[in-house]
């Protein structure tokens, strides 16, 4: 991967994103690149990533059921009741049939940047992070200390987005994809709490 293969991928998503998704989209590849700097992971990889992580944010709902039904994609029933993860669920064939990425690593971490899950690689916590902290976020309260803390500690970092989310899912009435749940169980039986 060489600078311009980046700035093909860039000119692209910008041709296909709004104003707004594209900026996220730079935020977070950025993001994901300084977090794979201190943690020891693949930059580049980290990079493209983030890149790509909300290539499939644009479809709309029908659409991306549609592209996973041609595709031989069988949804469960939590991804049909939570349609803010489809995004996420399609992404992966996007990234490789639009963009042409076939790292798996890239492609799983795009796969889980919504919902996380249990288990995750250290590329699928870098991505997951940087999306929710990157420079253009504004809304959570606690987004200072998230961002400090996902250069202390990565891991915890996940724990917190991922008990706040439920919170918030919660709160407001929204269906929650099992996956978040499995993800915040898996890092409580790996020692994670609120106090840690
Ligand atoms: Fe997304
Ligand atoms: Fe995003």
């Amino acid at each position: 991967m060489d600078r311009e293969y980046f700035d093909r991928i860039r000119k692209k998503l910008q041709k296909n994103l709004s104003a707004n998704r594209y900026e996220h989209t730079l935020g977070v590849a950025y993001t994901s690149a300084c977090l794979a700097m201190r943690y020891g992971a693949d930059v580049e990889k980290a990079e493209l990533a983030g890149l790509l992580h909300d290539c499939a944010k644009e479809f709309r709902e029908k659409e991306l059921l549609k592209m996973g039904e041609e595709r031989g994609h069988r949804f469960t029933d939590a991804e049909l009741r939570a349609p803010q993860v489809l995004h996420a669920v399609i992404g992966p064939y996007v990234a490789r049939e639009k963009y042409g990425v076939e790292d798996p690593e890239i492609l799983n971490a795009i796969r889980w940047h919504t919902t996380g899950h249990g288990d995750m690689t250290l590329l699928e916590k870098i991505v997951f992070t940087a999306d929710y902290i990157e420079p253009n976020r504004f809304k959570a309260d606690d987004l200072p200390e998230m961002r400090a803390l996902a250069f202390r500690d990565l891991t915890f970092c996940v724990y917190r987005i991922t008990g706040d989310t439920l919170d918030y899912l919660d709160r407001k009435g929204v269906m929650t994809d099992p996956m978040t749940e499995q993800c915040f169980i898996w890092l409580k039986e790996n020692g994670y709490h609120d106090d840690k």
